[in-house]
């Protein structure tokens, strides 16, 4: 409550910083190389365990991916970069130091879609512990245990700035990020498997003021949807806490996504606690005019938010359809192969169909087959789905009678064309003496309803115009049945 006594409208703060596994053949700076689900302790060497004396080397291809990001990010390449022991004591870092960038990172500034990037720069990632409570009794032992296979991984860590005001928007965003980088080919950004990993910071401040609220870190969301419950639960939390006058403390929260309870894991460490210092080991990271034109020269030909914005600007597409389609590439590929064949058929001589109206069809699909298909593997292939879309427009079939064939296209694949034939789906026109007759009886089957609609009362004629759709099946088109009825009733 504030001073006038109104509640207080609170604005989420959100910001993201993102870990990405490299997906290059050897570690960041020794020669073993990456593996996934090989024996413990199989790809170590002196450099990744932290032997005395053991020197690292940087890898080439993890900067080339790295710049590449950046590129994608629309950062500003540095021409120099320095690398810096992040120290601290945990089982996982053998070396007592995790090399990373701190203050000369290799890429500054940058935006993808509506959020601008802070930094992006490149790391090594820790070896994994395997704890009891987590994965069981490993070897019959109560032990903690270490596998070092997954230490020195390259990792390129992105921060955003606090841009992002909403748990939804903040989901949508890592869709948007880990498209693209799925299009760069960097990394296979499985967050199920921690190749992707995303911390939130949260935090609110009274709508319409520009000071920033006290955050809290949100560790390890490691899905689109444990992303936006936590950071939701947490938005709440904060709202709460104000409410009753007490302060936000900054703190790091362990999301349970199960029971929806945040709970702290430790107070935030401050940087000079990991007593950052030049890593004397490297010399300084210089990107040459040659690095940066090989990562141009790799670059795709066009990223999913240049994507989007050309199916928003180029094509018509609702923004959050063109989002929607660009974001999750398996549904612009479809639907683009989708248009072209309507083009195909426009040529052909049959209806042109905007790509707008074609767009409307993905949808009703996506909810047939199941929001986490891809389309190309469904029974419906784009040439049908192109042409159903344009015997709708062409009026052979109802929008009705069309969601029914794409149902049967689902189950059983096919042509829509030998469907509407099969089930006697085609349209009834107005010409076919069949539909006035219907019309007739719809007004005799409920007068009352006829005399509110001469009486000028529009909204009368749902019940009129239901009686023909039932009758027909749906085929029917409602337009022309609302124009029929209208035109009995004067
Ligand atoms: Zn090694």
């Amino acid at each position: 409550m504030n001073a006038s006594g109104g509640k207080v409208e609170y604005e989420p703060v959100i910001g993201l910083e993102i870990h990405v596994q490299l997906s290059t053949r050897t570690k960041m700076f020794c020669g073993c190389a990456l593996s996934w689900g090989d024996p413990p302790n199989t790809h170590t060497c002196p450099t990744c365990l932290g032997l005395p004396g053991a020197l690292p080397v940087v890898n080439e291809r993890a900067i080339h991916y790295g710049i590449m990001i950046g590129l994608a990010l629309e950062c500003e390449i540095a021409e120099r970069s320095l690398f810096h022991r992040k120290n601290y004591f945990y089982p996982d870092l053998p070396k007592g130091y995790q090399i990373s960038q701190y203050d000369v990172p290799l890429c500054r500034g940058g935006r993808l879609g509506d959020v601008r990037i802070h930094r992006v720069h490149l790391e090594e990632d820790a070896a994994k512990l395997n704890h009891l409570g987590t994965s069981g009794r490993i070897h019959g032992s109560d032990r903690s245990w270490v596998d070092f296979n997954r230490g020195g991984t390259p990792l390129v860590e992105i921060v955003t700035e606090p841009d992002i005001r909403s748990p939804e928007q903040a989901r949508e965003w890592l869709i948007l990020l880990r498209t693209t980088l799925r299009q760069l080919g960097v990394s296979d950004v499985d967050m199920s498997q921690g190749s992707l990993r995303c911390d939130a910071n949260v935090s609110i401040r009274p709508a319409g003021s520009t000071a920033l609220g006290t955050k809290t870190e949100l560790k390890n969301m490691n899905s689109f949807a444990f992303l936006e419950s936590g950071v939701k639960a947490e938005i709440e939390r904060q709202k709460r806490l104000l409410e009753e006058g007490e302060p936000v403390v900054q703190e790091t929260l362990h999301f349970d996504p199960r029971t929806g309870n945040l709970t702290p894991l430790r107070s935030k460490e401050e940087a000079h606690d990991y007593r950052y210092f030049p890593e004397p080991d490297l010399v300084p990271l210089m990107t040459s005019e040659e690095t940066l034109a090989a990562a141009r020269a790799d670059m795709p030909r066009e990223l999913p938010a240049e994507r989007a914005s050309r199916f928003e600007h180029e094509l018509g597409l609702r923004a959050d359809t063109a989002r929607l389609f660009a974001f999750r590439a398996e549904l612009g590929d479809y639907f683009e192969r989708a248009l072209a064949a309507a083009a195909q058929n426009g040529r052909d001589g049959g209806p042109g169909l905007e790509p707008a109206e074609l767009s409307n069809w993905i949808a009703p699909l996506v909810e047939r087959i199941g929001s986490d298909t891809d389309p190309a593997g469904s029974n419906v292939t784009p040439e049908s789905l192109a042409v159903l879309a344009s015997m709708v427009k062409a009026k052979e079939i109802s929008r009705d009678a069309a969601r029914e064939v794409l149902t049967l296209l689902v189950h059983e694949g096919g042509n829509p064309r030998v469907i509407v034939e099969r089930e006697g789906l085609s349209a009834i026109t107005a010409e076919e003496d069949g539909l006035a007759e219907l019309v007739d009886r719809a007004i005799a089957a409920d007068p009352a309803a006829a005399d509110q609609v001469r009486g000028g009362n529009r909204k009368a004629i749902g019940p009129l115009v239901g009686y023909v759709m039932r009758e027909t099946k749906g085929r029917a088109d409602g337009g022309e049945v609302t124009r029929l009825i209208l035109e009995r009733l004067g």
